[in-house]
């Protein structure tokens, strides 16, 4: 038999509104930016430039996407140098 591994599922929304949202990193944009998303309610906030945590409004989630493109090539390309000055 197949146990329901679900935890009992409260009204989401009621839940953060006693104790407050449960917000976890859903994605790593940058080293300073993040996604995060509530566990009870699924709502999605995000770090703007300012490092204030703000709504992750589609307009955000397209900036984010952009700049994680931006900091992965960086990273990539940090990361060929200094490989290459380790080989000379
Ligand atoms: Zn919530």
């Amino acid at each position: 038999m197949i146990k329901p591994t679900n935890k009992p599922t409260f009204i989401p929304k009621m839940y953060c509104s006693f104790f407050g949202h449960d917000y976890q990193v859903t994605k790593k944009v940058t080293y300073h930016i993040k996604e995060y998303t509530c566990s009870h309610c699924k709502k999605q906030l995000t770090t703007n430039s300012n490092g204030y945590l703000i709504e992750l409004t589609p307009k955000f989630k397209e900036i984010n996407t952009i700049l994680e493109r931006i900091h992965t090539s960086r990273v990539e390309r940090l990361k060929k140098k200094t490989l290459a000055s380790s080989i000379y």
